[in-house]
């Protein structure tokens, strides 16, 4: 495992890291815990450092599995991230008083002194007047008490981060599906968020589904084409005798540029899959053959949240 410097945190985070949205289930399928808590302990076996949560995944049953799956386990061998102000499909709250509660619910929860991150959730549903003069001083505050070592934002549209980073600092910048085989958008913010000082925390290797053979789950938002050419490719690589998830996770974590690349399964063999894939050959060859079927939709993205956010 390759591990890179996130920003200016001093972290040095695994270039595979393990998101735990799955864990609560619901997410992509049903989930058994037993078996979370097996991913839990595969991904701190085999090197991944960094482990990502919120209170919005399964409604906080992910934040609480996770808290099993760590118990024990030496505070000082991993980095743990978790967010403030998303707490349902709509629900969503990023006023001072609530990101304090949240914070002390999300340490009990996990069973934890302190986060190494805490993220303001998808700030795209926000007022992000509010995320900047009253979300993120608030987020200071938590850091200041010491239950988190530093703050960030997370979303899907980049402009959120132009938007926020004009205005104020912080550490870490969580972004999701914009660093994958199908969506490299987020490399032409990197010298801005660079020159700002923040780390980069890419997320969603497979975009959500949409690079897999199972396909996309009933909620994720890509258009219909979108999603029928990266079954096309899919269906090109498992012709070829390959996957086009090995070729996804390979390709997302290999960018030396970004810290680390955040996985979500809440399925071990998946996950050794996904760890086995990134110390083997990087299938050139095919990767241009995907990239020459995905071209019709390449980095075609999609609003999320409120429209002026986009
Ligand atoms: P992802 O691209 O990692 O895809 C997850 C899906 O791919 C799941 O259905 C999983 O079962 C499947 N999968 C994983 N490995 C596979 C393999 N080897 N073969 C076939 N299928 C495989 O998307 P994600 O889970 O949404 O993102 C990863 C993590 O990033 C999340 O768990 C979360 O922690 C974080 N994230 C954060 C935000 C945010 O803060 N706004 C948004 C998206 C993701």
């Amino acid at each position: 495992m390759e591990y890179r410097e996130l920003g200016k945190t001093g972290m040095k985070v695994s270039a595979l890291s393990f998101g735990a949205s799955s864990l609560g289930g619901g997410i992509f399928r049903q989930v058994e815990e037993s078996e979370a808590l097996r991913t839990v302990a595969t991904a701190l076996d085999r090197g991944i450092n960094f482990i990502d949560v919120s209170p919005f995944y399964g409604l906080t049953r992910a934040e609480a599995v996770l808290g099993k799956g760590l118990r024990g386990v030496d505070r000082g061998s991993y980095y743990l991230a978790t967010k403030v102000g998303r707490y349902g499909d709509t629900e969503f709250d990023f006023s001072a008083s609530r990101v304090l509660a949240s914070v002390d619910e999300s340490l009990t929860r996990l069973g934890v002194e302190y986060v190494d991150i805490i993220q303001a959730h998808d700030i795209e549903y926000s007022d992000l007047k509010q995320v900047v003069e009253e979300t993120i001083p608030a987020l200071r505050r938590v850091q200041e008490a010491g239950k988190a070592k530093f703050i960030g934002v997370t979303g899907y549209p980049l402009a959120i981060f132009q938007s926020v980073l004009s205005h104020v600092n912080v550490d870490t910048i969580l972004s999701y599906n914009h660093y994958s085989l199908n969506d490299t958008t987020l490399v032409g913010l990197l010298p801005f968020i660079k020159e700002n000082g923040a780390g980069v925390i890419n997320a969603s290797p497979l975009s959500q589904g949409l690079l897999t053979i199972r396909g996309t789950p009933a909620w994720h938002p890509a258009p219909e084409e979108v999603q029928r050419v990266c079954m096309k490719a899919a269906v090109y690589c498992k012709e070829e005798g390959s996957d086009l998830a090995k070729l996804a996770v390979q390709f997302s974590a290999r960018n030396p540029q970004i810290a680390t690349t955040l996985v979500g399964t809440a399925d071990p063999g998946n996950l050794r899959r996904n760890l086995d894939w990134i110390e083997e050959p990087f299938d050139e060859a095919l990767a241009a053959e995907v990239k020459q079927i995905l071209s019709p939709i390449q980095d075609q993205t999609w609003v999320v949240g409120r429209p002026e956010n986009n």
